[in-house]
């Protein structure tokens, strides 16, 4: 049973004075960029001559700020402040340290509309998603906090006569978390107080396109009264400080959410047993989708429109989660397509930063070429019904997209964009939907929109993802209520904000005494 906890509640823009105070908070925000932020390794602090710069993606002549960049130098002193502080955060009573997630929760509460201004400056992310990543964000201390409460005491087991036996979870060591960039808040910070709350001591490599917002996280962590060297912050680049610390013999837990190349990368990577290392490594590695949202004939045909339509352009569909594939039954194709054209072409698109956009850009160059690639090929592939242009003067804009009549084995169908491009596929029957839907080497979300209920039971079996909805969009889990985590190539399927998460990061011990 877990401690009753009721999610963080999204802000409702519609209301004056929650528009004041994020119009307030994106000035303030304004006014502070520019900061240079040091290393964090063993409370100490380093500044490196080489940065890593934050640009906003909405306006590239705007620098959020800059970070110190990490060398294998700093890797290893990171790694070693981390070996020295779990010797004495491991024995830290797990109340006092879930204790340091409520204040670090608190805080951020305290200065939401700050922080999210800052992923809508950092990100490119509209105010509702930005809205809803901090939210996210203080879910996962939320939660993982009283889920450690709730494990302090371990498992039940039983006893016979004249014996003790007990079954507990303690701290497994050094953990290694690489977050991306796109919940540049949630997910960093949800994949760094894991760990933490476990009793572990953390070595946090944020990514390279948001590293402010985790130097500030860093920062809240270290006000809740965390002590030195149980987080350790050394921005890098993936391949030179990040390889060398999945390899490094003393990291016990690798916890990586991204690309499924780098994921299988530090999988395998980990898999290796090092010269002086006394321990196998555990990878946790939540990675890429190719989310499906099925509509069946007998549907709400707006119901489905609009999920499609949020599924697919949240976030610019940069979420992992993003529906970029509607697999519709035949009878409803035409009225379905149509009214998601219609839908998308009603919204506006451009700058983030005021309240009414409900698409901004694309977070870098490199997203913004690959993408404008995927539109390319798709143009080939299928049939164009809207979008299609991109502009990447001023900052990374795509518009919303739309490809209609794909053949189920069309690369836009199959490989991941993580841009704001859905293509629409044909089916004639029910069957033939979830065999397409499950077509991939993914299986991370899906939603299934239909009235019937023998289908809903159909493919409550047969649709093979991680996280599977009705009669809604395939987006937007909640700590809490959608354990969130992938089958197949999207992972290890380790339900990030769900009852089993914590415990992926402890050690089981069985203590048996005989009286
Ligand atoms: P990415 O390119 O794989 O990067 C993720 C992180 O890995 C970054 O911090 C990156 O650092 C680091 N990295 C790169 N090379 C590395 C290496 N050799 N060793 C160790 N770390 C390395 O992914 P992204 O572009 O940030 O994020 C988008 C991807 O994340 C998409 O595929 C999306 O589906 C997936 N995603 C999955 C979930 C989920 O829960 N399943 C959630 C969100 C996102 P640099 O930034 O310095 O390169
Ligand atoms: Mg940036």
């Amino acid at each position: 049973m877990t401690i009753p906890y009721r999610h963080e509640p999204f802000t409702d823009f519609s209301i004056q004075s929650n528009r004041e105070a994020m119009e307030a908070a994106l000035e303030k925000v304004s006014g502070e960029l520019g900061k240079d932020y040091p290393l964090v390794i063993g409370g100490e602090r380093f500044v490196t001559e080489e940065k890593i710069v934050s640009i906003n993606p909405a306006n590239k002549e705007e620098v959020v700020g800059s970070v110190s960049k990490a060398t294998r130098d700093h890797a290893e002193k990171a790694i070693q402040a981390a070996a020295e502080a779990f010797e004495e955060w491991r024995y830290t009573d797990p109340v006092e340290r879930a204790n340091i997630l409520f204040r670090a929760a608190a805080h951020v509460r305290r200065k939401k509309f700050e922080f999210t201004a800052l992923l809508v400056k950092e990100a490119g992310k509209p105010w509702k998603e930005a809205d809803a990543d901090t939210a996210e964000a203080i879910d996962f201390m939320e939660y993982y906090a009283r889920q450690m409460i709730e494990l302090a005491g371990g498992k039940p087991i039983n006893s016979r006569e004249g014996e003790s036996n007990s079954f507990v979870y303690t701290p497994s060591g050094v953990t290694v978390s690489i977050p991306p960039w796109n919940f540049l808040f949630a997910i960093m910070a949800g994949i760094t107080v894991a760990p933490i709350v476990a009793g572990n001591t953390v070595v946090l490599k944020p990514a390279s396109a948001s590293p402010i917002i985790a130097a500030k996280f860093v920062e809240v962590l270290e006000e809740a009264g965390l002590p030195k060297g149980v987080v350790n912050f050394v921005p890098g680049s993936g391949s030179e400080v990040g390889d060398y610390l999945v390899d490094h013999p003393i990291t016990s837990i690798v916890t990586f959410t991204g690309s499924r190349e780098v994921g299988t990368r530090i999988f395998e990577r980990a898999a290796k047993v090092q010269p002086g290392q006394t321990h196998l490594k555990r990878v946790i590695a939540e990675m890429g989708g190719k989310d499906t949202v099925v509509v069946d004939d007998d549907c709400d045909i707006e119901l489905a429109a609009q999920s499609i339509f949020t599924s697919a352009f949240g976030f610019a569909g940069q979420k992992c989660s993003a529906g970029s594939r509607a697999v519709v039954h035949e009878k409803v194709y035409d009225q379905v397509l149509q009214r998601v054209i219609e839908i998308t072409e009603s919204q506006i698109t451009g700058n983030p930063e005021k309240a009414e956009t409900y698409m901004g850009p694309v977070i870098d160059q490199g997203s913004f070429d690959k993408i404008m690639g995927y539109i390319e090929i798709g143009k080939e592939e299928g049939r164009l019904v809207s979008g299609g242009k991109g502009d990447d003067s001023k900052g990374y804009f795509i518009e919303p997209t739309i490809f209609a009549d794909l053949d189920p084995q069309a690369r836009i169908m199959q490989e991941e964009i993580f841009g704001p491009v859905v293509a629409f596929s044909k089916v004639s029957s029910f069957d033939e939907a979830i065999e397409v839907a499950n077509n991939t080497e993914y299986g991370l979300t899906g939603a299934v929109i239909t009235n019937n209920r023998k289908h809903i039971e159909v493919a409550k079996q047969k649709f093979h993802v991680g996280n599977l909805y009705f009669n809604r969009n395939c987006t937007g889990a909640i700590v809490g209520y959608h354990p969130f985590g992938g089958f197949k190539m999207s992972g290890t399927d380790s339900k990030a904000g769900g009852p089993d998460y914590l415990i992926l990061h402890m050690l089981a011990k069985t203590i048996s005494e005989t009286y």
